[in-house]
């Protein structure tokens, strides 16, 4: 076979040289690290952890990030087999070395017979006779390979940083308080005149929770110093301190709104959440992007009538992140429909995290291998924690279609909210008498979710789980 190229030396990128070396394919790893450094990269390893030494929960029956490790290690993930053997105690987490674990990566890399690394900064998009690789070069894509991709994908499409809104499980929202309904009833292309959930505000409401914005606990700017903030992008905090009708006036309005519980009741403000995927299981706060601290967020947040039992699959962020708008540009198998034979994988593909971007690698590794051997690429079943991340990237995504040219993509980590719902009837006890309640019935359906991955997992890739 002729080699695949695969662009950065990250989680993502050394996961599917990995791959696609292991499955008897040359490939040329180009890694700039050794000739030019990025703002958060100390060293010239490969897989090099920049922040926390952590891969979250490592919990494969009801955590879904330890889903995925369990997946990972199905598959022969070699981040995982890293991790593994470089692993310090850290509770129910899997915490590595991050030393011991990029150099274990570097090793295991560097000395396959079929993988070559260059040390070179590729500044432009693949030449021609690169016929299959991978774009894996991170959330710290160096400027002219950044500048060439938003030159092929258009202005748009490429994103540099996160403005992230918190995204709630749709099942926390008190539907007591909330309605559905959007502004004026309007109806834009498939939706109903309901598509977001209103939560409504006295004015007594609305100024404690202003005062409780301004008061917060906030993250440092030190990323970001000197960038001013883009129009539009303003955490929530920071439009609150501009003036107290700020918020009232912006993404609070109440304007063209009904309260269905209480419509003669006027609503001094309001918070809109406009749905974040397919399957309707997460809405994401409209406009509520912050630099509050993840602690204060979870409290000023629940301080918003029909939110006060509120479970976040995220909390709000602004970050540098270079990451394109995969919905629209990518197909399920994660090449640009402009350029056949291109592939993204990694956190520039809109995941989140080290165990996420390596496991997007992962695919992207096993889906460039198929097409170099002439077979079509096999994409996991959507009830997998694979199969639930891509499709979170490549399509399952409610684009909003009130606000024309706003973006609704957003970088996310895995979630249960990701999965497909369990089919009816999953949840019936053995016995059939008693039927699961509470605490106990969202673990049950963790567990049935985690398990239905595993196993559909183990089907995909040919093996018993
Ligand atoms: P990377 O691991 O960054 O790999 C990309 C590689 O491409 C790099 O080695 C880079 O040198 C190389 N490269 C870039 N441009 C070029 C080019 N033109 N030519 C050749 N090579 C190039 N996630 C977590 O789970 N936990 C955290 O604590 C965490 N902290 C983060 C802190 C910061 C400051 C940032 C920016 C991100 C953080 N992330 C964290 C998010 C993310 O998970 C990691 O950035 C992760 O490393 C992404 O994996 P990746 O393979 O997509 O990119």
């Amino acid at each position: 076979y002729s080699p695949i190229h695969v662009i950065g030396g990250g989680l993502a990128g050394s996961e599917a040289a990995w791959q696609i070396a292991e499955a008897g394919v040359p490939v040329i790893l180009h890694e700039m690290r050794g000739v030019r450094g990025t703002d958060a990269h100390k060293t010239d390893g490969l897989a090099e952890l920049v922040c926390s030494n952590s891969f979250r929960s490592d919990d494969a029956t009801s955590n879904a990030v330890g889903v995925l490790h369990a997946e990972m290690r199905l598959a022969g993930s070699l981040i995982m087999q890293a991790a593994d053997r470089n692993q310090v105690p850290a509770g129910g987490a899997l915490a590595v070395d991050r030393d011991g674990f990029s150099q274990a990566v570097s090793t295991a890399i560097e000395n396959h017979p079929l993988i070559t690394v260059v040390r070179e900064e590729v500044s432009g998009l693949p030449p021609e006779d690169w016929d299959l690789a991978i774009i894996a070069t991170g959330p710290l894509t160096a400027p002219a390979l950044a500048e060439a991709i938003r030159h092929e994908t258009g202005a748009d499409a490429l994103a540099f940083f996160d403005a992230i809104a918190p995204i709630v499980y749709t099942e926390t929202i008190d539907m007591n308080v909330c309605w559905h309904q959007s502004r004026y009833d309007k109806v834009g292309p498939g939706g109903t005149g309901k598509d977001y959930i209103n939560c409504p505000m006295t004015e007594e409401q609305y100024n404690a929770f202003v005062d409780a914005l301004i008061a917060g606990d906030k993250t440092g700017f030190k990323e970001w110093e000197g960038t001013p903030y883009f129009d539009g992008c303003l955490p929530i905090e920071v439009m609150a301190e501009r003036g107290r009708e700020t918020l009232r006036h912006g993404p609070m309005k109440p304007m063209g709104l009904t309260n269905a519980h209480s419509p003669t009741v006027k609503p001094y403000a309001v918070v809109q959440l406009r749905q974040d995927n397919a399957l309707g299981t997460l809405y994401n706060m409209v406009g509520f992007q912050t630099k509050l601290k993840y602690g204060a967020q979870a409290e000023v947040f629940r301080m918003i009538p029909g939110l006060e039992n509120a479970e976040f699959a995220r909390l709000g962020g602004l970050h540098r992140n270079t990451y394109i708008n995969s919905p629209t540009l990518l197909d399920q198998s994660l090449t640009l429909k402009s350029r056949p034979g291109l592939r993204f994988a990694g956190q520039i593909t809109g995941c989140e995290g080290y165990v996420e971007s390596a496991s997007i690698g992962l695919v992207a590794g096993r889906f460039a291998t198929a097409e170099r051997k002439g077979e079509t690429p096999s994409i996991p079943p959507a009830t997998t924690a694979f199969g639930a991340l891509l499709n979170h990237i490549t399509g399952g995504h409610i684009v909003s279609d009130d606000e024309p040219g706003k973006r609704s993509f957003q970088p996310m980590n895995i979630n249960f909210g990701l999965f497909p719902p369990l089919e009816a009837g999953a949840l019936t006890k053995p016995d059939g008498a008693k039927r699961f309640r509470g605490k106990e019935k969202a673990q049950a359906k963790k567990q049935a979710i985690a398990s239905r991955a595993l196993s559909d997992c183990a089907s995909w890739l040919g093996k018993s789980a």
